[in-house]
């Protein structure tokens, strides 16, 4: 709903400034690249020499051996999310074979950025990506757009042309769009707003000594002589969405406690009899979901006080640990008064977790109970 409302309101900003595809690719292998092959001309040179050719061995192949490790990096980081970075340096440090599933993971990861930030590049926004097809849908003519001023700029014409108006036609615009398109033709599906074409015109522009902004960022309406508006039913919508989001968010973000608790009644009868009384057996799965140690004490809740739950006084559980435990609840003769519904807590030792979980004793009636005797 976030980029519901911003694309509402600011065009495709997440596409050209936020979306992990751009960022990667212009701020860090653009960059790369023109610091290995120079700028466009030049690149574009080094397409066109033979492979004879020392420099473009030296050129190309440096940049191949910085794109794999870029990739290589950025695939580890992955990585990492869902292994922790203690774990994956473990694992670089021994054999893949022994843990193979992630080795090639990482080596198709590696591969797939590799061939995506070497080659592929814009084509998969065009290509792949969901979201620059449903922007249209999200988008009007008061969004912010990056837009040609048609009224400002045509007729197009040489400068020495009496008769032309601004854009003096040198393409530079259309030279570094990086998905190949003509912004003077309008808002386009393959507009990513990465801003080069604005970049590239204000530079012409202020060679020529003319104002600014010949294609900047702006809404249609306004590029077309009208005036913007920022508060629209479209805009209205999409915040109060955002804002119900928001909310939600908060309140489940509120109620985030760093450890969880399951208990299910373990198959098989449901109470034992034994000398002592009455016996219920659960399973408990409890989880550290934090990265220190949490030591727990179970309790019971609403339960008999003659119940009790023996062996768990203290379970302590590493960082990110889950362990599933038999639990007994035992319930002795003299005070059995039946089945009954009750809570099992587990309180951290340092008094700052208290989860708990619903359960029910079940056993036979007081009279059969009583009969066994
Ligand atoms: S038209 Fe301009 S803003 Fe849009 S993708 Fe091309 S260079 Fe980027
Ligand atoms: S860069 Fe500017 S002046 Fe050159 S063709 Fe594009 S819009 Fe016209």
């Amino acid at each position: 709903m976030l980029i519901f409302f911003v694309t509402a309101l600011l065009g495709r900003v997440w596409c050209g400034w936020t979306c992990p595809q751009t960022v990667f690719l212009d701020f860090v292998f653009r960059r790369v690249e023109r610091w290995l092959e120079g700028n466009s001309s030049a690149r574009r040179k080094l397409d066109a020499t033979p492979w004879t050719d020392p420099q473009k061995i030296l050129r190309r192949g440096a940049k191949i051996l910085a794109f794999l490790f870029l990739s290589a990096l950025i695939a580890h980081v992955f990585l990492a999310y869902f292994v922790s970075l203690p774990a994956l340096y473990g694992m670089m440090r021994v054999s893949p074979l022994e843990h193979w599933s992630n080795f090639v993971f990482v080596s198709a990861a590696t591969l797939i950025l590799f061939f995506n930030f070497f080659w592929f590049r814009e084509q998969l926004c065009l290509i792949i990506c969901p979201y620059g097809r449903f922007q249209s849908a999200l988008i009007d003519d008061d969004s912010l757009v990056v837009g040609y001023d048609a009224r400002r700029g045509e007729p197009r014409g040489k400068p020495r042309d009496s008769s032309a108006s601004d854009c003096v036609d040198c393409h530079r615009c259309v030279q570094v769009c990086p998905t190949g398109i003509d912004i003077r033709q309008g808002l386009q599906m393959e507009c990513i707003s990465c801003s080069a074409c604005i970049d590239a015109c204000d530079a012409v522009m202020t060679q020529l000594k003319r104002p600014r902004g010949l294609i900047r960022y702006d809404s249609m309406r306004a590029l077309n002589g009208g005036k913007t508006r920022f508060l629209r039913p479209r805009v209205l919508v999409y915040g109060v969405l955002m804002l119900v989001g928001a909310t939600v968010a908060t309140f489940a973000l509120s109620r985030y406690t760093p450890a969880g608790l399951m208990i299910t009644r373990l198959p098989g009868d449901p109470y034992t009899l034994v000398d002592s009384g009455v016996i219920n057996r659960f399973k408990v799965r409890l989880t550290n979901k934090s990265d220190t140690p949490l030591t727990f004490s179970a309790a019971l809740e609403n339960a008999p006080t003659s119940a009790h739950i023996p062996g768990f006084e203290s379970i302590t559980l590493a960082p990110q640990e889950e362990q599933v435990l038999q639990l007994l609840v035992e319930q002795s003769k003299s005070g059995y008064t039946g089945s009954f519904q009750f809570r099992i807590h587990f309180r951290s030792a340092n008094g700052q977790i208290d989860i708990s979980d619903a359960a029910s004793f079940v056993g036979p009636s007081v009279e059969y109970l009583n009969a066994q005797r």
